[in-house]
């Protein structure tokens, strides 16, 4: 039976690298010989001009049966007065709790011939290839809150962070399955030197790291693990965090790769899970046809690995665009002279020419 895959192009950019990102699975599930099916289907921006609401029923209900889902981007100028409930940003929420995704895989990669594009120095970031596995929808994102209080004669707001156990083994299994498909080590990383929810978490992941013996699994303060990834991050395999260290961590890690437009993600759920590239919808750009596709490409190839259990099909996605680089291609964003330079479609049918 045919595999359904829900694809949201969303605003601005959206259409064009959801466009690539299938024109390069149609070609690798044309390889393997996998039996794909794709469904286009509304949100954002987009949605709210056509239905009034950035998250249509009919597109929920499509991605709660899809296999996987490959999502662009929302967003954009021309929906900025729109009240604060229907903005388009509001449609990745609306899919986050709708479909209960409660883990976030960043993938950091740095290809050699990238290293130039890092912040960091290039020997630093040579081999650096981690994910960071990031809890979802618990933690202090979602406690209890006060917006404003008096206490002894002052005001105070405070926010709660509370993580139960389940919430924690959930999430810690996946990522010591993340990195049973990797080089085997999870560091988990948390604050367990001051706070009770950091503590509960190191017990509760060194319980369930006993299912796992062939992974190891190292602890780290989150204040280190932030100077570990600016002067060593090729030590890393898999991060393992809560929401709060997660969030700042991964933006932090995002930085160290030198391109927005080449960063996968994938938001895993319990029944299907949603694969985008971290940036917008690049507004700025929209339309032109100049995109790098790269991130969507890739966030392609984690839905063939996560959500259809094909690692090939994944490894093949992810060798072709490293080929592609090393034969100088680059979209605007990257491109200096001595390089080849690629608008999205072009970047595209490169990739597709290494599968
Ligand atoms: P952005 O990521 O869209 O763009 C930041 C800069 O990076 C821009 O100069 C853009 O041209 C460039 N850029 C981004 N992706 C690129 C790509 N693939 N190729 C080449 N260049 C690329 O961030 P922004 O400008 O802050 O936000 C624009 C809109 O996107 C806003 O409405 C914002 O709310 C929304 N947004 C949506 C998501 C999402 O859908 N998940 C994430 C972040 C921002």
């Amino acid at each position: 039976m045919a595999k359904k895959i829900v694809v949201i192009p969303g605003d601005g950019i959206g259409e064009e690298i959801t466009n690539s990102a299938v024109a390069v699975m149609k070609r690798v599930a044309e390889r393997f010989s996998l039996d794909l099916e794709y469904e286009y289907k509304d949100a954002g921006g987009t949605a709210y001009d056509k239905f009034g609401v950035p998250l249509p029923e009919d597109t929920l209900n499509a991605c709660k049966s899809a296999d996987g889902i490959l999502f662009g981007a929302v967003g954009g100028d021309k929906w900025d007065n729109v009240e604060p409930a229907l903005r388009p940003e509001k449609a990745i929420l609306g899919l986050r709790k709708g479909l209960g995704l409660y883990a976030n895989l960043r993938p950091v990669k740095v290809a050699d011939s990238l290293t130039e594009y890092s912040p960091l120095k290039p020997e630093l970031v040579k081999g650096v290839d981690l994910v960071i596995v990031r809890e979802l929808v618990g933690g202090i994102y979602f406690g209890e809150k006060c917006e404003s209080e008096q206490h002894n004669g002052a005001e105070r707001a405070w926010d709660l962070e509370n993580y139960s156990v389940p919430e924690v083994q959930r999430i810690a299994r996946l990522a010591f399955e993340t990195a049973k498909l990797r080089r085997g080590v999870v560091t988990s990383v948390d604050k367990a030197n001051v706070l009770a929810t950091s503590r509960l978490w190191r017990r509760t992941v060194a319980q369930v790291a006993k299912e796992y013996p062939e992974v190891e699994l190292k602890n780290l303060y989150v204040d280190n693990t932030a100077m570990q990834l600016a002067v060593r991050p090729a030590q890393f395999d898999v991060i393992l965090t809560g929401n709060l260290f997660g969030d700042i961590l991964s933006d932090e890690a995002a930085v160290i790769g030198g391109s927005i437009g080449m960063m996968p993600s994938a938001s895993i759920g319990e029944l299907t899970s949603l694969y985008e590239p971290i940036h917008g919808s690049a507004p700025d750009i929209a339309g032109k046809g100049i995109a790098n596709p790269v991130g969507t490409i890739l966030s392609a190839a984690m839905l063939f690995r996560y959500s259809l259990k094909e690692e090939q099909a994944a490894v093949a996605i992810e060798q072709a665009v490293d080929k592609a680089l090393n034969q100088g291609w680059r979209t605007a964003d990257l491109w200096h002279e001595g390089l080849k330079k690629a608008d999205t479609d072009t970047m595209t049918q490169a990739v597709i020419d290494c599968i």
